[in-house]
């Protein structure tokens, strides 16, 4: 079971979450607990060690100060010893007061700072669950997750976070206790504190599931699942009672904001179901992520978007027809970093959409060299998913006739037989996504879409 920032938010969540965790305990099933930090704290986190980093010593202490004050008064509240607070704190000012002294930020002093979000919440859940008559445990969870040393980013080693886990976990869950542990952070072999990249607890869920052979992994969240679109565009859209890996891998890639697209590896290599539930609304069923999806009979599952991209057209001049183009395009994209999201070609011009415009005019430059290049912001993908996308005809047909008024700048669908992605401006998604919406949802099948929700 994991529980996002905002089911770990302040005192009255927690007793939420902790109210949900017993109910599983009940029933003949042992859970283990993953958190997020409470919510916004890894955030002012981040703040801190960037304020320390500029040398505003004081200003990095004032943040520090005040998340203390906020943990503390959740401890209270909640009636568990928060004594040890005060100790952790004065070990995270202890950097701070470093760091604003060398005033040179690492990847690896990041780290640091930012683990104390999950190092905190989770010893305040733990103590809550022993409290009220769970057997929490609290677990460091970077005596788990053996990660490699990529900070910030940093990637688990699956064989030896098993074995941890055999270690350190799984003789408590055996003897009944509830095992909490932070998300997000890890270690590498030597013991030296790694993250995962923002979002990362649900990535610790999934490789803790996997690690111990879960029956199931459940993230709780703030929202009922996932969606058939954005309920903030589309009131109406409905909630996806259950959906494939596959299918929640590509919305996840394609900005649905529910879960972290690595979440799904550890759960798909040992084919275990993955439940996204809400924790303010614990008898709702959720989104049931699962290998196979049972057949439904509307192409598509839900409809994602993703704005601030940018479309970048090359035109072949010189090099047209020689081979070795397609590569020494992308080389420029890679020697720059800069992540490719869609391509589209011709004969004569490629393009291509990035989500960061950073490097942009170096990477003009250097493609200037072999074409005319021309960039554009300000642009959106739409993506609609579906395993049933695949193998059924008409489906683009109803596509780009429901968004006929809508100017269309790029088409892929190749790559993914489930996924029909396009670009339009950005001031057109809300209208593209509504008019989809309209299309493809108008009878939407009852076991696969949650009709009864809307009433
Ligand atoms: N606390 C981390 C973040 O905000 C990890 C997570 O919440 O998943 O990015
Ligand atoms: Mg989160």
């Amino acid at each position: 079971m994991k529980f996002g920032g905002t089911s770990v938010e302040d005192a009255a969540a927690m007793q939420r979450t902790t109210a949900i965790v017993a109910g599983r305990r009940t029933l003949e099933q042992q859970p283990i607990v993953v958190v997020s930090a409470m919510a916004k704290v890894t955030d002012q986190l981040l703040l801190a060690a960037a304020t320390a980093a500029r040398g505003e010593r004081e200003s990095a202490l004032a943040i520090s100060e005040r998340l203390l004050v906020r943990h503390q008064a959740v401890a209270i509240e909640l009636g568990v010893d928060g004594g040890w607070l005060a100790q952790e704190f004065a070990a995270l000012d202890e950097i701070l007061r470093g760091l604003a002294a060398v005033g040179e930020l690492t990847p690896r002093i990041n780290d640091m700072i930012v683990s104390y979000g999950e190092r905190l919440s989770s010893r305040i859940i733990a103590a809550a669950f022993a409290q009220q008559g769970l057997d929490g445990v609290h677990v460091d969870a970077r005596t788990c997750i053996i990660t490699d040393a990529q900070h910030m980013k940093a990637v688990p080693n699956d064989a030896r976070i098993e074995e941890q886990l055999r270690k350190f976990v799984l003789p408590h869950a055996d003897a009944r206790r509830t095992v909490v542990m932070g998300g997000f952070i890890g270690s590498t072999e030597q013991g030296v504190t790694t993250t995962l990249g923002r979002g990362g607890s649900d990535y610790t869920g999934a490789l803790v599931g996997a690690g111990v052979n879960a029956e199931a992994i459940e993230i709780w969240t703030d929202v009922n699942g996932i969606m058939t679109t954005d309920p903030r565009v589309v009131p109406t859209a409905l909630r996806v009672r259950s959906i494939s890996f596959e299918e929640a891998a590509e919305l996840a890639y394609f900005g649905a904001k529910v879960l972290h697209p690595a979440t799904i590896l550890p759960a798909v290599k040992k084919n275990i179901p993955v439940l996204v539930l809400n924790s303010r609304n614990a008898a709702n069923e959720g989104t049931r992520i699962q290998a196979l999806a049972p057949p439904c009979r509307n192409p598509v599952k839900s409809i994602a978007a993703k704005k601030r991209l940018t479309i970048v057209d090359v035109v072949a001049s010189r090099m047209l027809m020689t081979h070795g183009y397609m590569k020494a395009i992308f080389d420029i994209f890679d020697k720059h970093k800069c992540v490719v999201d869609m391509v589209s070609t011709s004969e004569v011009s490629v393009s291509l959409t990035v989500d960061s415009n950073e490097a942009l005019p170096a990477i003009t430059a250097d493609l200037s060299m072999l074409a005319d290049v021309k960039y554009e912001g300000r642009k959106a993908l739409v993506c609609l998913v579906g395993e049933d996308i695949r193998g059924h005809s008409g489906t683009a047909a109803r596509l780009f006739n429901a968004i006929k008024h809508i100017n269309v700048r790029m088409i892929s669908q190749g790559a993914s037989e489930i996924n029909m992605s396009f670009m339009i401006d950005e001031d057109d998604v809300e209208e593209a996504i509504r008019s989809l919406h309209a299309e493809f949802f108008s009878d939407p099948d009852p076991t696969i879409f949650d009709v009864e929700g809307l009433a």
